[in-house]
């Protein structure tokens, strides 16, 4: 049985502020956070979740978000180039949701069959009016042009691999359950963006930048939500859902932390 690594890698960075990251936070406050996209290898099939963001035009401004790095096709074949591979030689894309930070380059993918949950597929089209603004047709109406492949629920990749459906931040997001040499680790996606989301007793949070900043701890709350949410009853329900499934909280990975550049999982 195949045992597989995570590598989590940076494909741009962007400003966000503490308020977007988590319910109540500052809203002046701004930290360096990475685009994320994540190399799972094992097995013998390359396997990447999510597909990175737009490279920035002349304000540096993708979607209302800063982008103080890298972004576009440049962002994507770096990453994969520091772990040996390129976007033509992945055989699965994995697409955590259709936010405009996770599927902007799938295209580069050619070669793979892309995995969306048909839940995501239908509603990122016609989206709740606050998520309007992070879903941008024509970076996923493409996806039929490709070997696109729409699931429900938990679906299995390839033999230790499988999607999980964990609704909450959008209608239709999934994450990853992988088998790895210590144990199942789960990819949340953008159900958390940090660690804090997943342990609120934190009280500070270092960014990509080295710089620290202080964040309310609320030891009162088993998890707290980002600010980016459609439905916190299936939130809460996802959160002990991953809980449940990973072997332990070392191995959930979230979807936007600072701390997991450069680290390798399993
Ligand atoms: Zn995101």
């Amino acid at each position: 049985m195949a045992k597989y690594k995570i590598h989590p890698l940076e494909v741009a960075r962007l400003g966000a502020p503490l308020g977007v990251l988590s319910m109540g936070g500052d809203m002046q406050t701004f930290i360096v956070a990475p685009v994320l996209i994540f190399y799972i290898e094992g097995g013998g099939k390359k396997i990447v979740m999510d597909a990175g963001i737009e490279a920035p035009g002349e304000q540096g401004v993708v979607h209302g978000f800063p982008v103080v790095g890298g972004g576009g096709e440049e962002g994507v074949r770096a990453a994969l180039k520091s772990v040996g591979t390129t976007p033509e030689e992945i055989d699965y894309l994995v697409l955590s949701h259709l936010h405009f930070d996770h599927c902007a380059e799938a295209p580069l993918f050619k070669n793979a069959r892309v995995i969306v949950q048909k839940k995501e597929w239908e509603t990122a089209f016609h989206p709740v009016p606050t998520a309007r603004q992070f879903y941008e047709s024509s970076l996923f109406r493409n996806l039929e042009a490709m070997d696109l492949v729409l699931v429900e629920g938990e679906y299995e990749v390839t033999q230790g691999v499988s999607t999980l459906f964990l609704p909450g931040h959008s209608q239709g997001l999934q994450g990853l359950a992988v088998d790895t040499a210590v144990g199942t680790a789960v990819l949340t996606g953008d159900l958390c963006y940090s660690y804090y989301n997943l342990d609120p007793t934190r009280t500070e949070l270092t960014d990509l930048a080295g710089t620290t900043v202080a964040v309310v701890p609320r030891p009162d709350l088993p998890f707290l939500p980002p600010a980016i949410f459609v439905n916190l009853v299936d939130w809460y329900d996802s959160m002990w859902k991953v809980v449940a499934r990973a072997s332990s909280r070392d191995l959930i990975i979230p979807g936007h932390d600072p701390s997991i550049v450069g680290k390798v999982f399993g």
